[in-house]
């Protein structure tokens, strides 16, 4: 079976965003691939968290992933500060990216403009332990949302490099991003991207919300200007209404095809009605399995544990032969 690794950042609750580019790929990948499914706390403390909000959202992320209907007994779930390995590979390919590259990363640059009382270096090697989380399976396959194609692509070059100074040490990983839901957008600046860590929670849906709130953030989410309503799918010039039609139509199953003629003397607000309908019916069964979940302490930690094991396993053999090729000596 091909190999697919993936995780998401415990830096707030999981969105909509969240859910549709990634989550529902890798619940989808589980029977057809062996599966790497992890929480990227050493990722998240880029942002420098609370302590205690980092603990709990990581295990808030845990039970998430287990009502989305990621399953321990068919994928490999864990929490990234377990494995050792992601850490001190990381280092290792540290030496091997150019800070050129770096520098090209936009993720970095829009992260650091955000705070820049806070431009850590960790911010801006952020993409060589991603390179090495997913190095470290062997992966063949990541299931991503879009913005993170340009740090797949970096993965893919250090591979690269990596392999022709070494042979054949590392699997060059290919991304697998979604055809529909790959770019969620924020509800109030329909141009950038939906995200969790938002300071203004008016722009993204967290997948645990109250029903009620989901519906009044998606009543005031930006359409556009028009006087009159004009609902159609065009990202440049209704790049808010395109937003509510794709959530519609990745949370019904529809086309947007299919869906735009019934819209054709309607209100937005009749769209929007439509949208907080279907996005609540989606969630309302995974925020019921998140709070059985998420109270079975003895449970996540199992989990955990059975997780933290199979990864070091698979990660510690790619760790000793990257070691042995750069000239380390084993541990007697
Ligand atoms: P943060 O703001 O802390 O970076 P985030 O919402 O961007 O949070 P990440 O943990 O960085 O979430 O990313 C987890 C996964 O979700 C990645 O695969 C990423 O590509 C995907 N993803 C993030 N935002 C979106 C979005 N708006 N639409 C689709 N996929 C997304
Ligand atoms: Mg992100």
């Amino acid at each position: 079976k091909p190999i697919v690794l993936s995780g998401c950042q415990p830096s707030g609750e999981l969105t909509i965003g969240n859910y549709l580019g990634a989550l529902k790929q890798w619940v989808d990948m589980q029977s057809t691939h062996e599966c790497y499914y992890m929480l990227v706390d050493q990722h998240a403390i880029t942002v420098r968290p609370k302590a205690e909000d980092l603990r709990n959202a990581t295990l808030d992320g845990l039970a998430l992933y287990l009502a989305c209907g990621v399953d321990p007994e068919k994928s490999t779930i864990f929490i990234q500060s377990h494995v050792p390995a992601h850490a001190q590979l990381s280092w290792v390919l540290n030496c091997y990216t150019q800070m050129g590259e770096l520098n090209r990363m936009t993720q970095y640059k829009d992260k650091s403009q955000k705070s820049e009382a806070n431009m850590n270096s960790g911010l801006f090697t952020y993409p060589v332990l991603m390179a090495a989380d997913i190095l470290l399976y062997g992966a063949d396959r990541v299931p991503v949302g879009d913005d993170q194609k340009q740090h797949l692509e970096l993965a893919r070059d250090i591979a690269t490099r990596f392999n022709n100074l070494y042979g054949d040490i590392f699997t060059v990983p290919d991304p697998f991003i979604p055809e529909h839901g790959a770019r969620v957008m924020s509800l109030l600046e329909p141009t950038k991207k939906m995200s969790k860590s938002d300071t203004n929670p008016g722009n993204f849906i967290g997948l645990l919300e109250d029903p009620k709130k989901i519906a009044k953030k998606i009543k005031r989410a930006v359409t556009d200007s028009d006087e009159q309503a004009h609902i159609y799918y065009d990202l440049e010039e209704k790049p808010g209404v395109s937003n509510l039609l794709s959530l519609l139509s990745c949370a019904t199953g529809k086309s947007v095809a299919e869906l735009v003629p019934a819209y054709e003397d309607k209100m937005y607000g009749h769209l929007k009605g439509d949208v907080a309908n279907a996005v609540v019916a989606l969630l309302e069964p995974i925020q019921t399995k998140f709070h059985q979940y998420r109270a079975d302490t003895e449970f996540l930690e199992q989990v955990m544990r059975n997780g933290a094991e199979k990864a070091s396993a698979r990660a510690n053999k790619v760790l000793a032969s990257v070691y042995e090729a750069v000239g380390f000596i084993p541990r007697p």
